[in-house]
């Protein structure tokens, strides 16, 4: 079995209150028996992450905000700052997801300044990449394409701290609902590409993980026949017990369901 992994999820604008204790209890009670070299990490909105903070203190869960400003004050309505998210507790924050990207417009060299203000701020970053549809199956042109997110998004960063950064590669084609289930092969030389291009660019082992479309069918050959270091989840981990039975399955402590 692979060390060190890591699992996570997007709640995006679903959960309540009520539910986000649920999944809490459930995900802390199942992370007391869990390899202690395993992380999870969950990002839900911005008014459950305080409840979430105080529910898991201790538990080892990595809690944090799906997207953040690059400023740390000033008259941006609506926005929220790095330097807020850490003093609340939060403990990292998701930059560039392509729903930021497409939705809001969110350039590479935007998120370049949100990734370095976050850094600077002492949040950890989990920072999305990934090609379009138009890409798929290209391989010279997926490759070139990642290269010039990362480099643009990398360019400010001041050292990395071991665990401070996070690349998850989710690419465009594989998200969400409609999103085409993603074969392992498919992604294998992507991950490669990108550990090669992080591996020039920052001095840390930056774990690279996999999103988009993974399910319990999938997380096990997605885990096992690529060089990913874990599983990004989105709708199929709002369910607590469907987010635990990825992970079992996908690290192989138990059997797959059909
Ligand atoms: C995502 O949108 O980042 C994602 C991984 O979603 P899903 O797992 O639902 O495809």
């Amino acid at each position: 079995m692979k060390r060190g992994l890591w699992f996570g999820t997007n709640w995006k604008m679903n959960m309540t209150p009520g539910l986000a204790r649920q999944w809490t209890d459930t995900v802390t009670a199942y992370m007391q028996n869990m390899p202690s070299d395993h992380r999870l990490f969950v990002m839900p909105p911005y008014p459950l992450i305080p409840q979430l903070l105080r529910d898991t203190e201790g538990t080892g869960l990595i809690v944090g905000a799906q997207n953040c400003h690059w400023e740390s004050r000033g008259p941006y309505t609506g926005e929220i700052s790095p330097a807020l998210l850490k003093e609340i507790g939060a403990h990292n924050v998701l930059l560039g997801h392509a729903e930021r990207r497409k939705q809001f417009d969110e350039t590479d060299e935007v998120i370049g300044r949100k990734v370095s203000a976050a850094l600077h701020a002492g949040l950890g970053v989990v920072l999305c990449i990934g090609e379009g549809a138009t890409l798929k199956g290209k391989q010279t042109e997926t490759r070139q394409f990642l290269e010039q997110q990362l480099a643009v998004a990398l360019r400010d960063i001041p050292s990395i701290q071991p665990e401070r950064l996070v690349v998850a590669y989710e690419p465009v084609w594989a998200i969400g609902v409609g999103g085409q289930p993603p074969q392992a092969e498919e992604v294998a030389d992507a991950l490669s590409s990108i550990r090669q291009t992080i591996n020039q660019m920052v001095d840390e082992c930056v774990p690279i993980v996999y999103g988009g479309s993974v399910t319990l069918q999938n997380g096990r050959s997605l885990l096992t026949k690529t060089e990913t270091d874990g599983l990004f989840i989105g709708r199929h981990a709002l369910d607590p017990s469907t987010f635990i039975q990825i992970i079992e399955t996908a690290v192989g402590e138990r059997s797959e369901v059909e």
